[in-house]
C-alpha cells in the first residue's frame, strides 16, 4: 500500500497558520495529519532559540503577542503560559526619545507646555480622548497649529521610516499600513492596548512544540512542498501519487505555479543581531529610528523575554529591502496594493480548480496578518472543516 494515503490532510508550513490548523483537525477531527515544513525548525517566524551568548532571541525579528480575541487567547494559553509583557517603543527623533505611537505624552516632550496643553486641547476636542487617529486623517485638519503637529508627526515619525520600510512614501501604500500606528490621544505608552498581550513565558518554539505534540500529527522538517505537489487539471498529486485528502497551504501561493504570472512583491528584512557586554542596550524593548539610520528600529530581546542576565545583551537591528524570491531570502510584508491584489487573484483563481486545496496565512492569502488574525482564521477554517 502507499504511504500517502495514511494521511487524511496535508499542511504545508509550520508555522501559526499551519500548527494551529494542523492541531484542530488532529484533536477535534481525529484525522491523520502530515506537515510539510521547508525550514529545519518549527514555528515559522516567531521561531526563537538561545543565540551562542546564552541570550534567547526571535530569530526572524521580534515577535509581540496581542489580541482582544478570547478564543485565540484562550486557544494558545493551552500550550505556554505569558510573561505578562506590555510593549513599549519609543522613536529616536534627532536624539530625542518619544513614545511611538505618537501619543500626548510624545507630544508634551516636543513641544514647550503651553503649545503642548493648547494642542491637546485641540486634538481632544477634534477627535476625543482615547481616539485613534491615522496620520493620514491628521494632516486633512484646517487649524493651523493641527496642521503644524500633523506635519511634525508626518515629517518625523512617518515618512523616512516608511520610506526605509517600504520604499515609498506614506501616502503611495496602503492607508491600512500607516493606520497600524495611529496618533493616540491618550496618555497610554503602550505600543497595543489589546486585551491579552505577552510574550510565551518559556519560548515560542516550546508553544508550538506543544501544540504540535498530538499522536495524529506527523512532522517532516527540511521538506519543500512545492517539490513534492503538483497541481493539474483538478488532481492534487503528492509525491507523484493522487491525493484526495484535504490540503492547507500557507506557503507563498505564486510559488505553488512556479510564479507563471509573474512574482508576488514583498518587502524583506535583513537582521543585523549583535551581542554587547552591558546589563541594557536601550531603555525600552523596541527604539525606532524614523528620521536617520538606514536601521528602521533595534529591538533588544532581554526586554521581551524578562530574561535575567547581567553581562550581556543581544540586540536586532532590520534593515528593509526588496524581496528578490532567492532561496536565502524570506518574504515578510506582502505589497498590497491594486495591481498586486489583481496578481494575487489570479493565482487564487487557479487555486479554485481544486476544491480540496485551502489557503491560510500572510503568504497564501497575500495579507499583512498579525500573529493572532492569522490563529483566528486558523480556528474558523477548523471551524468549517469540521463543521
Ligand atoms: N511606521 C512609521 N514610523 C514608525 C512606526 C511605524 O512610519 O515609527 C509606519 C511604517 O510605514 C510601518 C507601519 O507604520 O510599516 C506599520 O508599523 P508596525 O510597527 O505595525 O510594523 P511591523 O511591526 O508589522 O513591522
Amino acid at each position: 500500500m502507499n504511504d500517502k494515503k495514511l494521511y487524511d490532510c496535508l499542511v504545508i508550513g509550520c508555522g501559526m497558520a499551519g500548527s494551529v490548523i494542523a492541531r484542530e483537525l488532529a484533536e477535534r477531527a481525529g484525522k491523520k495529519v502530515l506537515i510539510l515544513e521547508m525550514r529545519g525548525h518549527i514555528g515559522g517566524n516567531t521561531y526563537d532559540f538561545k543565540d551562542k551568548n546564552g541570550i534567547l532571541i526571535h530569530g526572524y525579528g521580534p515577535h509581540i503577542f496581542h489580541t482582544n480575541s478570547k478564543r485565540v487567547f484562550d486557544y494558545l494559553s493551552r500550550f505556554t503560559t505569558w510573561r505578562n509583557y506590555s510593549h513599549e517603543v519609543v522613536g529616536d527623533i534627532h536624539g530625542q526619545l518619544l513614545p511611538i505611537p505618537f501619543n500626548l505624552n510624545s507630544l508634551h516632550l516636543a513641544y514647550e507646555p503651553s503649545k503642548a496643553g493648547r494642542i491637546e486641547q485641540k486634538l481632544i476636542d477634534t477627535f476625543g480622548f482615547g481616539s485613534k487617529v491615522p496620520i493620514l486623517d491628521l494632516r486633512q485638519q484646517h487649524d493651523p497649529e493641527l496642521v503644524e503637529i500633523a506635519d511634525f508627526i508626518y515629517k518625523n515619525v512617518f515618512l523616512y521610516y516608511t520610506q526605509k520600510q517600504w520604499g515609498l512614501a506614506p501616502e503611495q501604500i496602503d492607508s491600512l499600513v500607516t493606520a497600524r500606528v495611529p496618533v493616540f490621544i491618550s496618555h497610554d505608552n503602550r505600543y497595543f492596548q489589546d486585551t491579552y498581550q505577552g510574550i510565551p513565558a518559556q519560548s515560542y518554539t516550546s508553544l508550538f512544540a506543544g501544540m504540535l505534540d498530538h499522536p495524529n500529527i506527523e512532522l517532516s522538517l527540511n521538506s519543500e512542498a512545492r517539490k513534492r505537489l503538483r497541481l493539474e487539471s483538478g488532481n492534487v498529486f503528492f509525491d507523484d501519487n493522487p491525493f484526495n485528502g484535504t490540503i492547507i497551504y500557507s506557503g507563498p501561493i505564486d510559488e505553488l505555479f512556479d510564479c507563471r504570472y509573474g512574482r508576488l512583491p514583498y518587502r524583506t528584512l535583513d537582521f543585523v543581531f549583535e551581542t554587547h557586554e552591558m546589563t541594557w542596550y536601550q531603555p525600552k524593548g523596541t527604539v525606532n529610528y524614523p528620521v536617520n539610520q538606514d536601521y528602521t528600529r533595534i529591538t533588544e530581546f532581554k526586554h521581551l523575554t524578562g530574561q535575567v542576565l547581567n553581562e550581556r545583551t543581544t540586540i536586532v537591528k532590520e534593515y528593509p529591502r526588496a524581496y528578490t524570491g532567492a532561496d536565502s531570502e524570506t518574504p515578510y510584508y506582502p505589497i498590497q496594493n491594486p495591481e498586486n491584489l489583481t496578481l494575487y487573484e489570479r493565482y487564487r483563481t487557479l487555486i479554485a480548480e481544486f476544491p480540496n486545496f485551502h489557503v491560510l496565512g500572510r503568504l497564501a492569502e497575500y495579507k499583512y496578518y498579525n500573529m493572532d488574525a492569522i490563529a483566528a482564521k486558523a480556528l474558523e477554517l477548523a471551524d468549517t472543516l469540521i463543521g
